[in-house]
């Protein structure tokens, strides 16, 4: 297998070689891997089995130590994390044997997507922290073919961690990026100019996100002219930093004014990681105090950091609703789509990275884990809806394709077998085959299977949303109404952007039904939400208050006809549960009545609700 590239060692005497050396060695690393997908999937596979022989996942279903794909792929079933839960909850309560990996489960990693209202937990092992610093090292060398001299400047990137929680058997659960962040990997990586980041790792690794972020745009702003490149994961997260600069720049002012920071930052690393940086600097105060009361926030990133060359940021899946927020704060500077990743693992990066955001695709780098693929049909165009079997019967099993054998334009869902201990597991993900580098495809990312609306990291499907609508359409019951129909939509024109739903209503006397009732109901559908959408709106304050609009009588049919003008068959037609097509909103909202939003926030803890209880 292709060796992974080194990362430049610090002692380097002229780094600009190293520079050129190691992004040739990266360029190579991926020419090789792409070229041999095929070879490289194989042994991927072979080496997963081979070291987890003894596991009892694999006894269980008798491969019997075999590691080739032809015995794999017919005793080892394709599966949900349904069906792993009994196995991960084990493992959750302190059960050390090998049960899906032979290398011990070093932590949990904590999934945007639920099971049962709660985080699913996906077991990881020391060495995949190497899997992802590897993928990670691919991103720059290859940036680095469209726009030279990002080894010359810093990046300004707003990455924070999140609470972690332990199991009741003692492993850490927390999501993906918090562990990388506090890892070895991050903290103590070499010199790089590649990693050259604005923000100390302390304010990274600061749980508080107010002094998180207040600290970061401190020094950001403070090194403004040295950024070339500004970022964060997800394009809400950066939309959020833009935000929070919006309301807090005369107190950021101050402190560069003076060269001191405010007295709300009580963290003392903090403090001693922004002092180290930031010295008294009239000038710089007076720039950004005049760049940021000047009335239009149009193209702020560009004059507040002039020479940025392009925004990190995933904008690909749901994350497209905030392209024109972005485009408006840069002035259209190219949004770059680098990498896509999930908690189970790092699949794949973006080989042409200025290219369009709609045209953004991924080519999953055959190293990191063994990928099949489950053709999908799009069944309704106007809900985006996915035809999605649930348990797969032996014909569905049988369409399940390798790597290399995908097809241009057909929509899979992606299927993968990890280090860690995954097998055949359905990550959920709709990717679309775009084209191909050398033998390894390149995909679209299409949508994540189901789900319906998603604000930041929040993913809420169709039967969360149906059992949420129903615990607070319950309470309309008392007052002789009932819930008709109902749809929702991310509403995002304000940030931050919030649940929407129309509810059609039938009712007997509306003027019996006070506003308070309403409010109630929306906050019963928060409560019922998943806690990835309560910690969005408790912790991260990344979703706003859900709203419900009351529409006239008669709308869901209105809507109806307007599903089967645009070619719906009227046997097939469901109510959808979310809209994204804007006439259809637009014909929602012209029979708004009233509308009413949630009066406080959700309760929201740290860990699975059954771990407080049992703790
Ligand atoms: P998590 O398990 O919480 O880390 O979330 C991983 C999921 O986020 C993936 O399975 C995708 O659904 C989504 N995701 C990650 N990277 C991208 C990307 N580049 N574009 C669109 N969606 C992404």
């Amino acid at each position: 297998m292709p060796e992974a590239p080194k990362i430049l060692s610090d002692s380097a005497d002229c780094i600009d070689d190293i520079v050129v050396e190691n992004n040739n060695k990266v360029l190579k690393f991926i020419e090789d891997v792409t070229a041999d997908a095929d070879e490289v999937q194989r042994r991927v596979l072979s080496e997963i089995l081979s070291r987890s022989a003894n596991v009892e996942y694999l006894q269980r279903y008798g491969l019997n130590g075999c590691t080739d794909r032809e015995t794999f792929k017919k005793v080892i079933p394709v599966v949900t994390y349904e069906d792993l839960k009994p196995d991960i909850e084990r493992i959750a309560n302190g059960d050390t044997s090998p049960i899906l990996c032979s290398q011990p489960i070093s932590e949990f990693l904590t999934s945007s997507g639920t099971s049962a209202g709660e985080r699913k937990l996906m077991p990881t092992i020391e060495e995949e922290l190497g899997r992802r610093s590897l993928l990670y090292s691919l991103l720059m060398p290859v940036m680095s073919q469209f726009l030279p001299g990002l080894d010359k400047g810093k990046g300004m990137y707003f990455l924070f961690v999140k609470s972690e929680a332990k199991t009741p058997g003692g492993l850490v659960a927390r999501p993906v990026l918090t562990s990388y962040y506090k890892s070895s990997h991050f903290k103590n990586r070499p010199n790089d100019p590649y990693t050259n980041y604005t923000s100390p790792k302390e304010t990274i690794l600061c749980l508080d996100s107010y002094q998180s972020m207040y600290s970061q745009l401190l020094c950001g702003l403070f090194q403004n002219e040295d950024v070339v490149r500004v970022g964060a994961v997800f394009a809400s997260g950066f939309i959020r930093a833009i935000q929070f600069l919006e309301k807090h720049w005369s107190l950021l002012c101050k402190d560069i004014r003076t060269g001191t920071i405010d007295s709300k930052i009580t963290d003392p690393s903090v403090r001693e990681a922004v002092m180290k940086i930031l010295k008294p600097n009239p000038k710089l105060a007076d720039f950004v105090e005049a760049e940021c009361s000047k009335g239009s926030w149009k193209g702020i990133i560009t004059r507040l950091w002039p020479e940025t060359k392009y925004i990190d940021v995933i904008v690909t899946g749901t994350m497209s609703q905030y392209i024109p927020a972005l485009d408006y704060y840069s002035n259209a500077l190219p949004l770059v789509c680098t990498m896509y990743a999930s908690s189970e693992c790092y699949f794949g990066i973006n080989l042409n990275p200025l290219c369009n955001p709609s045209e953004v695709s991924y080519t999953l780098i055959p190293n990191m884990a063994y990928f099949e693929f489950l053709p999908v049909t799009r069944k309704d165009e106007l809900t985006g809806s996915i035809s999605e079997p649930t348990a797969l019967n032996d014909k569905e099993k049988q369409q399940l394709v390798d790597l290399v054998d995908v097809k241009l334009g057909q929509d899979y869902e992606l299927v993968v077998t990890t280090y860690a201990g995954l097998y055949r597991y359905r990550v959920g993900d709709i990717l679309r085959v775009s084209g191909f580098k050398n033998k390894a495809p390149q995909f679209n990312f299409i949508c994540r299977k189901n789900v319906v609306l998603s604000i930041d990291s929040d993913k809420t499907d169709e039967v969360e949303l149906q059992n949420a609508v129903k615990n607070a359409a319950n309470q309309l019951l008392q007052y002789e109404a009932s819930l008709v129909e109902y749809t929702g939509y991310a509403d995002t024109s304000a940030i931050p952007g919030h649940y929407v739903l129309f509810w059609e209503l039938s009712v007997k006397d509306s003027t019996l039904i006070a506003p308070s009732v309403f409010e109630d109901c929306c906050f019963t559908v928060e409560e019922s939400l998943n806690s990835v959408y309560r910690q969005g709106r408790v912790c991260d304050k990344s979703i706003g208050p859900l709203e419900i609009r009351v529409v006239e009588n008669g709308t869901f049919d209105m809507l109806m006809d307007f599903a089967l003008s645009q070619g719906s068959s009227i046997n097939q037609y469901k109510t959808p549960r979310c809209v994204k097509y804007a006439p259809i909103i637009e014909l929602l909202n012209s029979r708004v009545i009233s509308s009413y939003f949630s009066p406080k926030c959700p309760r929201w803890t740290a860990g699975h609700k059954q771990w407080c209880t049992q703790n």
